[in-house]
């Protein structure tokens, strides 16, 4: 299957589903990366402009882990609007490239405004997709396909509907996650918190919840067109 997992920030696919993308690259799935916004304000003391490369170096090598494709960023920290339409036809062209069968994103009622936006681009842009005469840089519509909303920090008003066991591949999901090094310091300065031991604490709570050591959540959107018969999660 094509999937495609559309996240806000470098690290938000790391912290809420690598160890799910780790399962799918295992399955034979073809997945494709992709980060909206560059991660250019995640940081005390390293400036925007100097912060976006390094975010791009880290992110990618956090997906050459698992062989991942990661497609560039399309915005700075919170210059991302859903409601643009510029921005809506990038994320269309995304999707009508990417061709996939399902699509992994952040939930619209997570709690900070890039990934809200995220998710509500990703809603509005893979309907956008399906229709012939909506046009855009890329030709070639796409069906409408599931969309599945991706854990936050902390799960807060986030009741999973399906849960991965991701016992197998914790450690890759940490490990990709250290790849992410800018925000090591910038979690504990600004967060307070150690991000590995809360990411693979989180992890561990999901997993008791499902019977699993390790798991990661989600919640399968709900509306037309966008329910299947079938697992499509691992
Ligand atoms: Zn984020």
């Amino acid at each position: 299957m094509n999937v495609l997992i559309i996240s806000a920030h470098p690290d938000d696919i790391e912290i809420n589903c690598a160890g799910t993308a780790a399962r799918l690259i295992k399955r034979g799935d073809r997945i494709t990366l992709c980060n909206l916004c560059s991660g250019s304000l995640g940081h005390m003391v390293i400036k925007p402009a100097e912060l976006e490369k390094m975010r791009i170096e880290e992110s990618e090598a956090a997906a050459k882990i698992i062989g991942a494709k990661r497609l560039p960023f399309i915005s700075s920290d919170l210059e991302l609007y859903y409601q643009d339409k510029g921005t809506r036809d990038k994320v269309v062209d995304i999707i009508r490239k990417a061709k996939p069968d399902f699509i992994i994103t952040h939930h619209p009622e997570d709690y900070m405004c890039d990934h809200v936006a995220v998710s509500k681009l990703v809603f509005d842009a893979s309907f956008c997709a399906s229709l012939p005469h909506y046009e855009t840089k890329i030709d070639g519509v796409v069906p409408i396909c599931p969309i599945y909303y991706m854990d936050n920090l902390g799960g807060f008003n986030f009741e999973p509907t399906e849960y991965v066991d991701i016992s197998k591949e914790i450690e890759t999901k940490l490990k990709m996650l250290s790849c992410h090094q800018s925000q090591l310091a910038w979690m504990k300065e600004h967060d307070g918190i150690d991000f590995t031991e809360t990411v693979k604490a989180f992890s561990k709570t999901r997993g008791l919840q499902a019977g699993a050591a390790y798991a990661e959540g989600f919640i399968q959107m709900r509306g037309w067109g966008r329910m299947t018969t079938r697992r499509l999660l691992p």
